[in-house]
């Protein structure tokens, strides 16, 4: 049965991830990820979000737009699961599912308007760049946070990987973090790095391959050693 009302978009995610590799596979996972929920029209009037800033954190409800066009999985392979065992998409949450809605509980750092213009100043997003959101909500601890909940394959935090800059990627970061349109640099690359991005089947193994992960306009280009990750150059995205 589908619907009669139309889902649209009442915002639209602005955040340093350019490109799905790279970007946390949950959110709070890096909190250095600073970005913006900027309202859409009709939607973008101060009263559709007055009193939001007395919550600390939100919902997004938002639409996996780059992946609506290879439609959905019954079972998929979870990350967590090495790629190799397959789960129901509906005990997973993957990004491959029959209405492409994702959920993420972002802080909220302030509510700005500006020329008639509303947005929400955020951070720890899991989303890429121009995510289309379809709704906001507070966050609400009583409820929504369940303490003893069973988390299934993903009860814990991801283990994270040592990340280094070696001496040249170590200027070029002195360089580029002085600027205000790079927040949280460092902290930014660090965090996404940990997580190790790579595909599961290749995190045992000894890997040669120089990876890249597009941040704000910038390539961070690295490798994954065996005692860690190593940053070896950051500039400017072709
Ligand atoms: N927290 C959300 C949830 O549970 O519904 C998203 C989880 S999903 C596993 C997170 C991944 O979605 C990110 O690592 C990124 O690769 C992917 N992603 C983020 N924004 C996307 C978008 N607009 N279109 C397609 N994939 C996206």
């Amino acid at each position: 049965m589908s619907f009669t009302n139309q889902i649209q978009a009442v915002a639209y995610c602005r955040t340093p991830y350019k490109q799905k590799f790279g970007i946390p596979r949950q959110p709070g996972l890096v909190t250095a990820a600073r970005g913006f929920v900027e309202l859409a029209a009709p939607f973008n009037h101060i009263d559709a979000v007055r009193g939001l800033e007395q919550y600390s954190h939100l919902w997004l409800l938002f639409c996996f737009h780059e992946n609506l066009a290879q439609g959905w999985k019954t079972t998929v392979r979870p990350p967590r699961l090495g790629g190799n065992e397959k789960l129901g998409v509906f005990a997973t949450r993957s990004t491959f599912r029959p209405n492409g809605i994702g959920q993420s509980v972002v802080k909220l750092h302030a509510v700005h308007t500006h020329n008639g213009k509303v947005s929400l100043e955020i951070s720890g997003m899991d989303l890429l760049d121009g995510t289309p959101i379809v709704d906001i909500k507070p966050y609400i601890p009583f409820s929504d946070a369940v303490v003893d909940a069973a988390g299934g394959i993903a009860q814990d935090a991801p283990i994270l990987a040592k990340v280094t800059f070696n001496k040249q990627a170590q200027q070029q970061l002195q360089q580029y973090q002085s600027k205000p349109q790079y927040p949280a640099l460092a902290e930014l690359i660090e965090g996404v790095l940990a997580q190790d991005p790579r595909p599961a089947y290749k995190k045992a193994k000894a890997d040669p391959k120089v990876y890249q992960v597009a941040l704000y306009d910038l390539d961070i280009l690295w490798l994954a050693l065996p005692e860690g990750i190593e940053v070896i150059e950051l500039r400017p995205s072709q």
